[in-house]
């Protein structure tokens, strides 16, 4: 299986207050789940997540608000290919 090519570094977070997507309150985005959909067509080049129709872009404001997910919990023994 060929691994996909990341041409463009990801994004980071551009400086913005946004609604939280779990408390509610309008706070500076600390975290950001995006959900690309698959048949994006890859002619199109987007500038911006927010341009690729149907992305989901969930909003938090803290690792409370987004959840276990967003912590990063791995372990070197995760990376020991033996
Ligand atoms: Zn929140």
């Amino acid at each position: 299986m060929a691994r996909p090519k990341y041409k463009n570094r990801l994004l980071t977070i551009p400086s913005m207050r946004k609604k939280c997507n779990t408390c509610g309150s309008i706070k500076e985005v600390q975290h950001r789940l995006i959900v690309v959909p698959k048949d994006i067509p890859k002619t199109k080049k987007f500038k911006d997540y927010v341009d690729i129709p149907n992305v989901v872009i969930e909003n938090y404001c803290s690792v409370e608000c987004s959840g276990d997910e967003f912590i990063n919990n791995y372990e070197p023994e995760d990376f020991y290919q033996g």
